[in-house]
């Protein structure tokens, strides 16, 4: 056995998988009759890092993200693969898992953020109080805990004057700060796997490349796998 100085480790051995998608396949009954969306999909995750998934409309991308969490209309069938999570040092195929251990993972080890924020804020509940609750609901502490963390992690995500902005309601922020609220909402768990689903692609340009900075800067911060 030979002591390998540390700092010479190569880098390869630090990637840890995080997330494994082995030959995936999903089939969609409709009623023109089955519709296969995914074939042998195989994409890995480290810890650390970020894996970018590319296509053109409609091949699948939104199907594989949704997948994951086993978030799919009811008349999808996941017909072949595994979906290997490591999480700590065990690891499981999230296609086997009950729904129970999913909703468990769901918010508090993985977290999503989607295309269009607006379909996951509530227009009837202040900013604030939405990420908060999430926080009171996924660590079990009080309202003015969980005021402070939603307004330290508004200051984390960059939105100006968080106190004011734990008081606006979705429709008066811009679509740039309302996305930030949605990525404060996922980060608030600590998760280890941020899934995201164009989440720029309804803004404008400038502010495109900012909220892939931020996403970029919490990752490096936490370590999260993207
Ligand atoms: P994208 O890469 O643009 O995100 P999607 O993953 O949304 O593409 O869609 C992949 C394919 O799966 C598309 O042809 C879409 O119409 C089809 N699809 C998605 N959800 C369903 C569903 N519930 N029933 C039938 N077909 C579906
Ligand atoms: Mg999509």
């Amino acid at each position: 056995h030979q002591q390998r100085p540390h700092r010479e480790t190569p880098e390869i051995l630090m990637v840890q998988p995080l997330l494994e998608i082995k030959d995936l396949d999903i089939c969609f009954q409709t009623e023109d009759g089955p519709f296969h969306a995914l074939k042998n999909v195989t994409l890995n995750v480290s810890r650390g890092r970020i894996t970018a998934v590319v296509g053109e409309s409609g091949s699948g991308k939104s199907v594989t993200a949704l997948s994951i969490l086993q978030l799919l209309a009811p008349n999808a069938a996941y017909t072949k693969g595994e979906i290997i999570y490591h999480q700590g040092a065990g690891s499981m195929d999230l296609l086997k898992q009950p729904i129970a251990m999913l909703r468990s993972l769901r918010g508090n080890s993985i977290s999503m953020i989607f295309q269009e924020p607006m379909t996951s804020l509530n227009p009837l509940m202040r900013c604030g109080e939405q990420v908060a609750e999430a926080i009171m609901l996924h660590k079990k502490c009080d309202q003015r805990t969980a005021r402070e963390q939603t307004i330290a992690l508004f200051q984390k995500v960059e939105l100006p004057d968080p106190t004011g902005m734990y008081k606006r309601y979705p429709h008066q922020l811009s679509g740039g700060q309302k996305q930030r609220v949605m990525i404060a909402m996922a980060m608030s768990c600590g998760p280890d796997l941020l899934i995201a689903d164009e989440p720029t692609t309804a803004l404008d340009v400038t502010v495109q490349k900012t909220i892939l900075e931020l996403i970029r800067t919490l990752q490096q911060e936490s370590n999260m796998g993207v």
